[in-house]
């Protein structure tokens, strides 16, 4: 057996061997995370199983039309917090990133990890971890494949928006032959492709159009503008009336500049912290960067969390780029 037929073997273990579920996906989760979890909901249901499905906050507006999504608890305005002992994360590269919802862990629990980042430190009593995969939902699409589940169109309307979102609308270098025929699958199933793509991909909230016209005033070059950054600070975020998925997307406009390797956005959180998106054209594994400020993700997508103000972030996380440049360059 491969290795890849064994993890799906032993995940179809994990949920055939137990009743109750604990569903949790990352904080500020994305289509991914949030199709993700969601499939893995309709998947546990429609095996007789008990399933809850958590994040540690409010899901994004923007997806609340994948079905099941007002089934998503929110930790943060769950006063009386149950622990489970059988957890399946989502699209979660390291165990923080299931941020407060740990608490809903009991002593002694399982835990099966399903994600496709490569920084992710198999965390989990059971891995199903794909590094190959271009979403977590592909992963997924797999493991009801494995376990020959039928496909619902509930189910291939969680997985698609998924596959969708993580490969850019089918733009980025992840955008597989297995993707396509994974989205093909769910295609037939009854998934409305441009419905989806209208709500995730091109509706844009005035929120973010507003943070849009301040994030550009701030877009800087560095490092003989191979870099660009832009900044957004709290105050930003409330004079806007911004949420925080309205961010989303803004550290494209740096990266797409023409000639940029490394796009980066400072983005001011409570608790005197800054939230760092990376992301990079060809060269750069920002993955790398993220990983030594304790975050992590994919070698061209990253994001880390630094404490200090927007200044001090950029200070660290400028010198670590301008070092991966060089080392770039001497590779040629
Ligand atoms: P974004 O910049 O859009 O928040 O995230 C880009 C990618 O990096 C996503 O795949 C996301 O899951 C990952 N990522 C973002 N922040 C963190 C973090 O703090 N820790 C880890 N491990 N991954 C992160
Ligand atoms: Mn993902």
């Amino acid at each position: 057996m491969s290795e890849i037929q064994a993890s799906l073997e032993a995940a179809a273990r994990f949920i055939t061997e137990n009743e109750h579920f604990l569903v949790v996906n990352h904080v500020n989760p994305d289509g991914d995370a949030t199709g993700s979890l969601l499939a893995m909901g309709w998947l546990l249901k429609q095996l007789g199983k008990q399933v809850t499905l958590v994040n540690e906050g409010t899901t994004p507006d923007k997806f609340m039309f994948l079905p099941g999504a007002m089934g998503i608890e929110n930790a943060d305005a769950v006063k009386e917090v149950t622990s489970h002992d059988v957890v399946i994360t989502c699209d979660c590269a390291d165990f923080s990133r299931v941020g407060r919802v740990e608490d809903w862990f009991a002593e002694g629990y399982h835990l099966l990890n399903i994600d496709h980042h490569p920084t992710n430190d198999l965390f989990g009593t059971v891995n199903l971890v794909r590094v190959d995969a271009a979403a977590t939902a592909e992963v997924i699409f797999d493991l009801i494949q494995h376990m020959e589940v039928e496909l619902t169109q509930e189910l291939a309307t969680c997985l698609y928006t998924g596959l969708l979102t993580d490969t850019g609308g089918f733009r980025y270098s992840n955008t597989t032959p297995h993707v396509m025929q994974a989205a093909s699958s769910l295609l037939s199933h009854g998934v409305a492709p441009g419905a989806i793509a209208e709500r995730v991909l091109e509706a844009i909230t005035k929120p973010h159009l507003e943070l849009l016209k301040r994030a550009l005033q701030t877009l800087e070059f560095t490092d003989e503008d191979q870099v660009a950054s832009m900044t957004v600070t709290l105050a930003d975020m409330r004079e806007t009336g911004a949420a925080g998925e309205d961010t989303e997307g803004l550290v494209n406009y740096a990266r797409n500049v023409e000639g940029i390797e490394v796009g980066i956005l400072y983005k001011e959180v409570p608790d005197g912290k800054i939230k760092v998106s990376m992301r990079s054209r060809s060269q750069v594994d920002v993955a790398a960067i993220a990983t030594a400020f304790g975050g992590g993700g994919h070698v061209r997508a990253s994001g880390c969390t630094i404490h200090g103000s927007i200044e001090e972030a950029k200070k660290r996380v400028e010198e670590k780029v301008s070092e991966a440049l060089q080392e770039a360059g001497r590779r040629g």
